[in-house]
């Protein structure tokens, strides 16, 4: 038996570690506070009489709630686990015209994996000088764009009128904003566009701002017509994407706008003095409007200073790719963690 040559070909992505042991983690972007107090009661009081049931493939409860939260109708919601899982559907359905999509370089590594291993092929364009995109690349023919926004692993937030720039040079194409991020920006969000592109899907996750990337829940909000073709892809390979638990518990994270709101600010405060104990060490970053920093030392080896703070139980992400070796994607934890991370780096760079 011979497995195709684009599958064997396929350059896995790897997520960062999930240790078992008691670390210090800020390698995976993870939120360091609970989830809202209303998904714990969720979970202890969920009717275990509904798991011999198969949940709502429409997923209407959650679907209805992000629609009110975003203040676009149901029908320009789709739901999934995770924003992986709204992505990688997001790429069979709307990717496959057999002309190269443009995605940035750097970026979420992901994108590259599902265009392989849709044999969807791809063109990457340069960041510019200060980690910026460069919108005049999303010019040339293409069979569709995506990006984060803000960008991952710089944390850069681009403007709406970049991202609208874009969608008006492209309108025949599907143009996808991933804003996995966008809680920790305090900046406008993309879905506000989606009345006026037609060709406009944006996706956000539950598994940063609102702490719950156990649970796997992801969205997208685009207009109608999108949303159906989404829907009509996902039934098809798999009807009941979503666990009924998931569905109860997005909806109780939903609700709480109140705790959502203090534990996002908490974080965004944690980072801007973070960002500042950081230069004063001499680090060099782009300016992060996420919840995590992307830096690098001009005298300190990337690649040292990750195993050394992994030999003192602290799990920061790098990556092994010349471009960037040189740098830390450092996830922004609670005040205590920053501070033991901080005291442990400057022992490090001491030695
Ligand atoms: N997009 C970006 C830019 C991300 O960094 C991540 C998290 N790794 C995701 C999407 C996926 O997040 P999730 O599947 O947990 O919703």
């Amino acid at each position: 038996m011979r497995l195709e040559e684009n599958i064997r070909r396929v350059t896995p992505y790897v997520p960062g570690e999930q240790p078992q042991q008691k670390v210090i983690k800020l390698n995976t972007n993870e939120n360091p506070y609970p989830p809202a107090p209303g998904v714990e009661r969720a979970l202890k009081e969920m009717d275990d009489g509904r798991l011999r049931l198969y949940p709502d493939p429409e997923i209407r409860m959650l679907t209805e709630s992000l629609a009110e939260y975003c203040q676009v109708k149901p029908e320009q919601i789709f739901v999934g686990v995770g924003s992986d899982d709204v992505l990688s559907m997001s790429f069979l359905t709307f990717f496959n015209s057999g002309k190269p999509i443009l995605f940035p370089d750097i970026t979420y590594s992901f994108y590259k994996v599902w265009a392989e291993l849709y044999r969807i092929p791809y063109e990457c364009c340069p960041l510019d000088e200060k980690m910026h995109l460069r919108k005049e690349d999303y010019c040339k023919e293409n069979g569709g764009i995506i990006f984060p926004n803000p960008n991952a692993p710089t944390g850069i937030y681009e403007s709406l009128d970049v991202i609208e720039e874009i969608l008006k040079q492209n309108p025949d194409v599907i143009v996808i904003v991933d804003e996995a991020y966008i809680d920790f920006a305090g900046k406008p969000s993309a879905i506000s566009l989606i009345d006026r592109y037609d060709n406009l899907l944006v996706t956000q996750t539950f598994s940063k701002s609102r702490s719950m990337a156990g649970m796997r829940i992801g969205f997208a909000a685009g207009n109608e017509r999108l949303i159906r073709w989404l829907q009509d892809v996902k039934y098809s390979f798999n009807s009941y994407t979503m666990s009924y638990p998931a569905i109860v518990c997005g909806t109780e994270a939903v609700k709480d706008t109140e705790y959502f709101r203090k534990t996002t600010e908490k974080i965004v405060a944690t980072r801007e003095w973070s960002k500042e104990r950081l230069a004063d060490l001499g680090f060099e970053f782009p300016d992060s409007s996420t919840n995590f920093i992307f830096a690098k030392h001009p005298k300190y080896d990337g690649e040292k200073l990750f195993q050394a703070l992994k030999e003192r139980q602290i799990y920061v992400r790098h990556w092994k790719q010349p471009e960037i070796a040189q740098y830390l994607r450092i996830t922004v934890g609670t005040d205590e963690e920053m501070n033991q991370f901080f005291d442990t780096l400057e022992e490090i760079m001491k030695e």
